[in-house]
């Protein structure tokens, strides 16, 4: 393997093979990994057989995550029997929640790199090389690593997502996010504002700005920073023709930020929104601080400032507890709000929260699964219907390139987030096209490009 510290005899350069593991955010974190590996001679395969530096950013949201993670470390054993040079690394949420314990499990392991270590991970990777031992990095030295982001290694051209805040101070008895990504950290309105700048005039048309709680944005650094401001501030970057942000707290709902979103022309008309559950006695036992006739009453509040404008939501079925009479609650929210998209999770128990600690995690996993087959079959009938509402109209489509489901064809997003799917040239990619729907199923359309006149 090459040298990664750039010694003076050249030595082939380290193929680094990463694979990335649950939400946006991680996505982004590799991105800025393999910006600091870039920087450090490392080319990168998609090939794990062929590579020096297997990595894997990883996710400690549920179980079903992490499994998958451990899979793979158990399928690296063999590998590294055969080649032990191959240094194993695991970064991220999971690093951060397991810490050396993950070691003591997986000890062909190499290198853990927590959530606020990923703007060192390129020493971290010399250090193992170096000392050829096991190297542990779980301290918070780079909270906010997003300023140094080297914005070539985006994997799409057209659309980004930027960071403008990390980690979460709230306390859901659920989530192990505070624990794995600590406490809330903002960047500030004007490096933000710079690196959106920077991403249009190298092509982007749409941001997603990222944060775990990405409306509470601005409490932190005090001032007058609010995603509303920010917003604001974003929408008058020529060139920037949608702007996203995911995903937002509902009590941090304010009516500036509603007003912003009307406001605001490059702001899409959609809103991730999570719920949770729709009984207020669950939605207590999870500390989310509001009932669900609060979340109605700000859906309505939202509709009526903002027409049009599209829900979506998480939900968690099986939480401690949850009855069917809760269930049953949640189901009555879902059709009554009927959401455009709802991400839909069986609860998984995470050690260290507040609900492993205090509350049973009781609800039988066939009881879970039927819930989420309900609630999904609840769902895609809400979606169906409202798609099939559509047919007719002509929406304005973000086109994003070729169609992931048939090439021939073209793919892009409405404004409220839905996937229509048409015939046209590949080059208009990263254009907005008004496109005629033609036919809905409950997860996307097909329509046709209508001609400009
Ligand atoms: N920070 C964001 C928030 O609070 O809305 C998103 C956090 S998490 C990555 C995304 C979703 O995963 C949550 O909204 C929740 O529905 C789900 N989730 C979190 N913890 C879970 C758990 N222990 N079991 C099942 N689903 C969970």
């Amino acid at each position: 393997m090459g040298a990664l510290d750039g010694a003076a005899v050249e030595l082939p350069r380290p193929k680094v093979f990463l694979e990335t593991f649950g939400c946006q955010m991680n996505f982004l974190d590799s991105e800025l990994v393999r910006g600091r590996l870039a920087a450090r001679r490392c080319d990168f395969t998609q090939r794990r057989d062929e590579a020096d530096v297997v990595a894997f950013n990883t996710c400690a949201v549920r179980d079903h995550a992490e499994e998958r993670v451990r899979a793979r470390l158990h399928e690296l054993k063999r590998v590294k029997q055969r080649r032990p040079d191959v240094i194993v690394a695991v970064l991220g949420c999971m690093a951060q929640r397991e810490g050396e314990a993950l070691l003591r499990k997986f000890p062909h392991v190499d290198l853990l790199c927590g959530t606020r270590e990923f703007g060192r991970i390129d020493e971290l990777l010399d250090q193992v090389r170096r000392d050829g031992r096991p190297v542990v990095a779980l301290g918070e030295s780079d909270p906010l690593p997003d300023g140094r982001r080297d914005l070539s290694q985006r994997p799409r051209r057209f659309s980004a997502f930027v960071t403008i805040q990390r980690g979460c101070d709230r306390a859901c008895t659920f989530c192990v996010v505070p624990k794995t990504r600590g406490p809330e950290v903002e960047r500030s309105m004007d490096e933000i504002e710079a690196e959106v700048r920077a991403l249009v005039a190298d092509g982007v048309v749409e941001v997603t700005l990222l944060g775990q709680i990405v409306n509470a944005y601005g409490r932190k650094s005090g001032g007058d920073a609010s995603l509303a401001r920010l917003l604001r501030r974003l929408d008058r970057v020529n060139g920037l023709k949608r702007l996203r942000f995911i995903t937002s707290f509902p009590t941090l709902l304010t009516p500036d930020l509603m007003q912003a979103m009307r406001d605001c022309e490059s702001v899409v008309s959609y809103l991730h929104l999570p719920v949770q559950s729709g009984a207020n006695s669950c939605l207590k036992r999870m500390a989310r601080g509001y009932t669900a006739d609060a979340y109605l009453r700000l859906v309505d509040r939202l509709r009526e400032v903002v027409p049009g404008v599209e829900l979506a939501t998480d939900l968690i079925v099986g939480f401690s507890g949850e009855s069917d009479l809760e269930f049953q609650a949640t189901v009555e929210l879902v059709r009554r709000v009927e959401f455009v998209q709802a991400f839909i999770f069986k609860y998984s128990e995470r050690p260290g929260t507040a609900a492993a600690n205090r509350l049973a995690d009781d609800v039988p996993l066939a009881v879970k699964e039927r819930r989420n087959h309900e609630l999904l079959a609840v769902q895609e009938e809400i979606q169906l219907r409202r798609n099939r509402a559509r047919i007719g109209q002509v929406d304005l489509v973000l086109v994003e390139g070729a169609s992931a489901r048939n090439a021939a064809l073209l793919a892009g997003r409405t404004s409220d987030n839905r996937i229509v799917h048409f015939a046209g040239s590949p080059e208009l990619a990263g254009r907005l096209q008004p496109v005629r729907i033609r036919d809905a199923t409950a997860l996307s359309h097909s329509g046709e490009l209508v001609e400009r006149g």
